[in-house]
C-alpha cells in the first residue's frame, strides 16, 4: 500500500468494507462513511478541507490518521487541432502525461499507466525513459477525472471514451489498471460503460491471457507494428520473450474468454514495414485472431528515432491492399503532433 513520507495510509488504498471499519472504530453513523466515499470517488476532493460536510473535528481526524494524494495538473498545452495535452504531478513529484482528443462525436482520454516505460519501443518516445515506478489506481483515476473536467470545461462534454495509450505499458501494472477501471466503471465512481474502455498492450502474452481468465469487460489493443517476428524484435525488445505466436494464441484465448473487441495498432514505418509483402504478412496475422480492426498509424517523427513517414502513395496503395483482402482496416491520422501529444510522442518535454 502506498504511504507517503509520513507513512500514513493512503485513504483512497482503502476498500468501502475497510473505510466502514475504520468509522466503526470512532464510533461514527454509517452514513458518514457514505459521505467520505462520495468526497473520494464522485465528488473528487482533493483535501480533507474540501469534505465540508463533515465537522471540523472529523476532517482533522481523518488528516491525522490518512494521507491524501491527489495528482494535480503541472502544465497545459493547447495543439492547433483542439488536442489537449497535461502533465500531471504525482504526491512524490514525478511528471505523468495525459492527453483530451476531442472529435465532433467523441472526446477521448488517452492516459498514462506508469512513470516512464521499461519495454523501449524504438519508435516511442517514452520508451528512451526510464521506468520510475507504477501508477496507483488512484493516481489513473484522478488522470481520468482531470481530463473529464477540461473535457467539460473546454467542450462543455464528458468524456465518452478512455484509451490506456499514454505512457507505459498497462499489463505491467496490472493490478492498479484493473481497480483504477473498476472505480471508472462504477456507479459509485465515474460510472463509465467498460465498453468504451480500450486497454493497449505491446504484448505481454501471459497478462493478455489473464484477462481473459479475469474476464474483463474492457476492449484490447495490441500494439503490432511488425508482421514478423525478425522485424519487431528490432522495434519492439519485449517480442523476443513473447513472439507473434504466443500473441495470437494468448489473443485467442481472450475472445474465447470474453468476446470483447480486439484490435490491432500497426504504424507504418518508411521502408520498413509498408510494403505489400509486409501487408500480406499482416492479413495472415488478422485472418488468425478474430480481431475487429486494424488501425494503421502514421508515424509521427520522434527525436531519438530514424524512422519516417512512407510517402502518401505508399500509405494509399499499403491501405489499398488491406481492403483488396477484407481487412476491416481504418487509417488513422494523429492529433496533437504540433505539441508532442501523438502517438508514440509523451516524453514529459516542456
Ligand atoms: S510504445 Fe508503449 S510499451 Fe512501447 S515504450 Fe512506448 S509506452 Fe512503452
Amino acid at each position: 500500500m502506498k504511504t507517503t513520507t509520513t507513512e500514513k495510509k493512503n485513504i483512497r488504498q482503502l476498500s468501502l468494507s475497510e473505510l466502514e471499519q475504520y468509522f466503526e472504530t470512532l464510533r461514527q453513523p454509517r452514513f458518514r462513511v457514505k459521505q467520505v466515499w462520495e468526497w473520494l470517488w464522485q465528488k473528487h476532493a482533493h483535501s480533507f478541507d474540501e469534505m465540508t460536510n463533515l465537522s471540523k473535528e472529523l476532517r482533522q481526524e481523518l488528516a491525522a490518521a490518512f494521507s491524501f494524494p491527489a495528482l494535480t495538473v503541472d502544465a497545459t498545452q493547447f495543439s492547433a487541432d483542439g488536442t489537449i495535452k497535461s502533465r500531471f504531478r504525482t504526491f512524490d513529484n514525478e511528471l505523468v502525461e495525459g492527453v483530451l482528443i476531442p472529435t465532433e462525436e467523441r472526446k477521448t482520454a488517452c492516459v498514462s499507466s506508469q512513470i516512464g516505460c521499461s519495454l523501449s519501443c524504438k519508435f516511442c518516445a517514452t520508451g528512451y525513459m526510464d521506468r520510475k515506478r507504477n501508477l496507483e489506481y488512484d493516481e489513473i483515476y484522478d488522470e481520468v477525472v482531470l481530463i473529464n473536467d477540461q473535457s467539460e470545461g473546454t467542450f462543455g462534454k464528458k468524456l465518452s471514451n478512455i484509451v490506456f495509450m499514454g505512457m507505459g505499458e498497462p499489463l505491467l501494472n496490472y493490478k492498479n489498471v484493473l481497480r483504477a477501471i473498476e472505480r471508472i466503471n462504477s456507479p459509485d465512481g465515474l460510472g463509465m460503460s467498460p465498453r468504451r474502455i480500450t486497454v493497449s498492450t505491446a504484448g505481454v502474452a501471459k497478462m493478455i491471457r489473464q484477462l481473459g481468465d479475469d474476464k474483463v469487460k474492457f476492449k484490447l489493443a495490441l500494439s503490432l507494428h511488425a508482421a514478423n517476428d525478425r522485424k519487431r524484435n528490432e522495434i519492439m525488445p519485449i517480442n523476443e520473450t513473447n513472439n507473434i505466436k504466443a500473441l495470437i494464441d494468448a489473443l485467442n484465448n481472450f475472445y474465447k474468454m470474453t468476446e470483447n473487441e480486439i484490435t490491432f495498432e500497426y504504424i507504418l514505418f518508411k521502408g520498413f514495414n509498408d510494403s505489400p509483402k509486409d501487408a500480406d504478412e499482416l492479413i495472415k496475422i488478422y485472418r488468425q485472431v478474430p480481431a475487429d480492426l486494424v488501425n494503421i498509424i502514421e508515424y509521427n517523427p520522434i527525436d531519438q528515432a530514424l524512422f519516417e513517414k512512407p510517402d502518401e502513395a505508399a500509405i494509399q496503395q499499403f491501405m489499398a491492399h488491406l481492403e483488396k483482402n477484407r481487412v476491416n482496416a481504418r487509417l488513422r491520422h494523429s492529433r496533437g503532433k504540433d505539441i508532442d501529444a501523438a502517438c508514440g510522442q509523451l516524453a514529459n518535454k516542456s
